[in-house]
């Protein structure tokens, strides 16, 4: 679904500007001084980047949404040469790599550029692939590896990130530009701040000046919530990768006052270099535990995740929300009537988009295996839940196999069918033990085994396929984990009933606006995510009921599930 549509017209270019009330930000932002997002993962595969999860799927979306409004936009991001699937068959697991060339996907060769270690030059490619006012500028070599290979404090990531950070930088002087605004979507980006600050000494201005100025210009974007989590660097390992690259020796000097006890965390650094900090959804600005280095807390501002919905959002359901002034041409939903506008949707008009939406699911199935390696189809008169994610404890993949017989229960009486479809981190033994747990439960019991698909290998094209295709879905984070979640907007813009814990972005709302989990233990949350899902079930059998939950939840989130709103958030704040 590549139709972006970009705005064409000088006057709808400043009409969004001004709709974010910064009508001087023309002479702010410019095709020579654009906004620069780095992101150390990227999750666009029609442009051959994989991602693993939602921080790529957001650096994606951001660009995206850019396109569409014009906005002027670099992303800069590595071009991975490997990327790694899983497959499975008989109930095993084989993971597989394939190598990925940047020439297959319209990328352009622009120069060679050189980082240093303590030893050697390493030649880096700048590559390059313009679309509307956006382009992706990357950095690549044949070792460069896959997204998040080896260990999180490793040298190799080390130096993906010091590549990405001191390259990119490179990268965006040899195309001629010269950055707005820096947003580091994460601590792996830290290194793009330091090599602006590092070129503004170098180049004669005064170290604390150069300070403020980076500082002022920097936003930061937080993802997690515990610092302590977060990977250390030691002395030895900067005096490797990352001191060389620097010229400015106040800048070394600066940096290496940054470690405590001979190690390092980027985040210390990188809250003193940005100015601009945020957290991606009301609950996590306000509960991410972060401290600078004198112990005081960090306060995050909050800026929800949105998604571009134009990719995410079946073309006949954008086209009603079009047509029925549910969303105007920037994507964003009529501040004042909106409730009145969603009103019209009948539970026939919704019946009818979502059957639409499930021949497009069937569509991607026919070329998908389940953990037998057969395919799968879902009758077109049966109710879909799907539960799609990565595989990782928080988000507790397992919880609706608690209690099989009842699982099992609720979908024969229902006509229902559940699809999980998710990716085990390369290496998580613990996980894919609970996985193979999950799917010798569903083995064992026949009726599990006729209605619930495992899917493996999880990616966009599963992730769209699902939010088209099922009524309702499941999102059952332990509460106060997930930052923010984007799957969970692409089905509620997809006219799906979403069953969730109040957690995340979905918290940026009360509780009442969808079918929410909620109990003092894991026992009581399962016992209420299966009276949701007969809630839901009954529901889609009832036309009164349907309308009730779909119009209350797109009421309630369309304009936090709008990236043009995420865009305009970030605007506000940066300019
Ligand atoms: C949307 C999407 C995500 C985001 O997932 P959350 O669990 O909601 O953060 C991750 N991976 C893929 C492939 C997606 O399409």
């Amino acid at each position: 679904m590549d139709n972006y549509q970009p705005l064409d017209s000088v006057e709808d270019v400043e009409e969004f500007y001004s709709a974010i009330e910064r009508d001087k930000l023309t002479h702010k932002l410019s095709p020579e001084r654009p906004y620069c997002y780095w992101t150390i993962e990227t999750y666009d595969k029609r442009n051959g980047i994989r991602g693993g999860g939602g921080l790529g799927v957001l650096a994606a979306d951001m660009r995206r949404v850019a396109e569409q409004l014009s906005v002027p936009f670099v992303l800069v991001t590595p071009f991975y040469p490997w990327e790694s699937h899983q497959k499975m068959q008989d109930m095993k697991q084989t993971d597989f790599h394939t190598e990925q060339h940047y020439e297959d996907y319209g990328f352009n060769f622009v120069d060679n550029i050189h980082i240093k270690t303590e030893t050697t030059a390493v030649e880096l490619s700048v590559i390059e692939k313009k679309l509307g006012s956006t382009r992706f500028l990357c950095v690549t070599e044949p070792n460069f590896g896959e997204l998040y290979s080896g260990e999180s404090g490793s040298d190799h990531r080390l130096y993906q990130e010091v590549a990405l950070g001191f390259g990119g930088y490179q990268a965006l002087k040899l195309v001629g530009l010269r950055p707005a605004v820096i947003q580091l979507n994460e601590v792996a980006t830290f290194f793009a701040a330091v090599a602006r600050l590092d070129e503004l000494v170098s180049s004669g201005m005064d170290f604390y000046e150069a300070v403020v100025y980076t500082r002022k210009h920097t936003l930061y974007t937080n993802h997690t919530l515990v610092q302590a989590a977060e990977a250390r660097f030691n002395y030895r390992q900067f005096e490797q990768y990352v001191f060389p690259n620097i010229k400015s020796v106040a800048v070394k000097r600066w940096l290496s006052d940054k470690f405590t006890n001979g190690s390092i965390q980027l985040s210390t650094p990188t809250v003193e270099i940005a100015e601009l900090r945020s957290g991606v959804s009301k609950l996590h600005a306000r509960v991410a535990n972060y401290h600078d280095i004198n112990g005081a807390k960090i306060k995050f501002k909050s800026v929800t995740n949105g998604i571009h919905m134009r990719t995410w959002v079946l073309p006949e359901i954008m086209d009603y929300y079009y047509e029925h002034e549910i969303l105007d041409k920037f994507d964003l939903p009529p501040a004042e009537t909106l409730s009145e506008k969603v009103e019209v949707m009948s539970a026939e008009d919704i019946r009818h988009l979502k059957l639409a939406g499930r021949r497009k699911l069937n569509e991607i199935l026919s070329h998908r295996t389940d953990q037998y390696g057969n395919s799968i189809q879902i009758p077109e008169d049966a109710m879909l839940f799907d539960f799609k994610r990565r595989f990782v404890d928080y988000k507790r993949p397992w919880l609706p196999f608690d209690n099989p017989h009842k699982l099992a229960e609720i979908l024969e009486k229902y006509n229902a069918h559940y699809i999980l479809a998710g990716r085990v981190h390369l290496g998580d033994k613990r996980m894919f033990e609970k996985l193979m747990g999950v799917l010798r439960t569903i083995d064992n019991n026949p009726i599990l085994k006729e209605r619930v698909h495992y899917l493996p290998d999880y990616d966009e094209e599963l992730g769209l396929g699902l939010s088209l295709g099922a009524n309702s879905s499941i999102n059952t984070p332990i509460v106060g984990l997930e930052a923010c979640g984007t799957s969970w907007m692409k089905d509620i813009a997809n006219l799906g009933i979403l069953i969730s814990t109040h957690d995340g972005g979905v918290a940026d709302m009360p509780s009442d606006n969808y079918l929410t989990i909620s109990g003092r233990n894991e026992g009581e949350e399962c016992a209420e995510l299966y009276r949701q899902m007969e809630v839901a079930a009954q529901a889609w059998q009832n036309d009164f009921d349907l309308e009730y939950w779909i119009h209350k939840e797109l009421v309630a989130y369309l304009d936090i599930i709008s990236g043009s709103r995420m865009m305009k958030d970030y605007l506000n704040y940066l300019f």
